[in-house]
């Protein structure tokens, strides 16, 4: 009886949007927020009104000290920013940070935790959904009211609405692509949100982590973020080798596009694997999807389908790409880039 009435207390403390309060887990880089973190504050901020905004930053120096920076002046919504400052959150290990996010809700009792469904909320976020005992709903796609929320499901064919029943807090991953963000730069905020540092005298020993920093491998390249784009052209198999691969690469340029490809172009190693567009690699909706020798198998339209304009080009007329284009050309790529091309402005 006890049980149940707590239950029904933290439900109904819960649902009232006067005792909102979200804890957002940043990513930042060089000084400055990562693009997938400003979408997980407006996917806090759509969870209702009288939402109160903390924004946690774990690592170490002048890097952190800028980023924290940033945070403050970012968003309207964001009433108080926390800085972990230490060198075991430098390389953001999932034990460290779970073990943070454990730290943190322990003292501010959030209503929500919500990161970014990146490398980094994915790794981070189930380990400290774990630690407090409660189940986090992943890959959010809409937000209904502060506990009804939407996700794809069967690879993005089905959309399931769901409700978190469970205790506080509702932890969620969000799906940048579904909470775009026009631009957020630093000062776009008059007022600067209070910086406080977490006390971490209480963290005890490094020894929680079971995973160790090697090395960070990263591509630098001119070309916009894949998972941010406005335009994405993409490559499949049909591209046979690295070389042929370019020529996307070339129009991508051309057209100021991130470049994307298949499991099966990656696979045949024409690219690396960051590139990769699917279930098992980036979601992605920009404003134009251009996909060239790409058959639309169901695992690569589960990373694209969102995208607001398609055009497939492909010699199959049964493709299945064309089931979900809204532009289609049956033809040979080897012919129709080198025309796009001819036909373009340089940039
Ligand atoms: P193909 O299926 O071989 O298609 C090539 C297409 O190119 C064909 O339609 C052909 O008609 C056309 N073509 C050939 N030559 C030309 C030409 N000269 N001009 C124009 N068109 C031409 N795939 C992903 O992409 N992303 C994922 O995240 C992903 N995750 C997966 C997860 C699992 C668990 C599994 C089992 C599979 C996954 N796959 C994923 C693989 C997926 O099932 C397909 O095998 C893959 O997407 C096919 O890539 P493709 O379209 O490049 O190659």
């Amino acid at each position: 009886a006890t049980r149940a009435m707590l239950r029904a207390f933290s439900r109904r403390t819960f649902c009232s949007s006067r005792h909102l309060s979200t804890l957002v887990l940043a990513e930042h880089e060089g000084g400055s927020l990562k693009p997938q973190s400003f979408s997980a504050i407006k996917a806090a901020s759509s969870l209702g009104e009288n939402n109160h905004v903390s924004m946690l930053l774990a690592g170490s120096g002048s890097s952190l000290q800028q980023a924290a920076a940033h945070a403050a002046s970012c968003h309207p919504s964001i009433s108080q920013v926390l800085l972990a400052d230490s060198d075991r959150f430098i390389h953001s290990l999932a034990e460290p940070w779970a073990k943070l996010v454990h730290l943190v809700q322990q003292k501010g009792r959030y209503s929500h935790i919500v990161a970014a469904s990146s490398s980094f909320g994915k790794n981070i976020l189930p380990r400290a959904a774990a630690l407090l005992d409660v189940s986090p709903i992943t890959d959010v796609t809409g937000i209904s009211e502060s506990r009804l929320f939407v996700r794809p499901i069967y690879a993005g064919n089905a959309l399931c609405t769901v409700r978190y029943t469970g205790s506080v807090p509702c932890m969620l991953t969000v799906r940048p692509a579904s909470f775009p963000v026009e631009s957020m730069s630093a000062d776009s905020k008059s007022n600067a949100a209070p910086v406080e540092h977490v006390d971490l005298s209480s963290f005890g020993e490094d020894g929680v982590g079971k995973s160790r920093y090697i090395s960070q491998s990263s591509q630098v390249s001119e070309r916009p973020d894949l998972g941010n784009a406005r335009v994405v052209i993409t490559g499949g198999r049909a591209l046979k080798n690295a070389d042929n691969f370019k020529l996307i690469e070339k129009l991508a340029e051309r057209l100021g596009a991130a470049v994307g490809a298949t499991r099966a172009a990656v696979d045949a190693g024409f690219v690396p694997n960051d590139l990769q567009v699917g279930q098992t690699g980036k979601i992605v909706a920009p404003e134009l999807y251009m996909a060239f020798g790409v058959s639309g198998a169901i695992q690569h339209l589960a990373g694209m389908r969102d995208s607001k304009v398609i055009v497939a080009v492909n010699k199959d007329s049964d493709a299945p790409i064309f089931q979900v284009a809204d532009y289609g050309l049956v033809g040979d790529l080897f012919d129709v880039i080198p025309e796009l091309l001819e036909k373009l402005p340089e940039k």
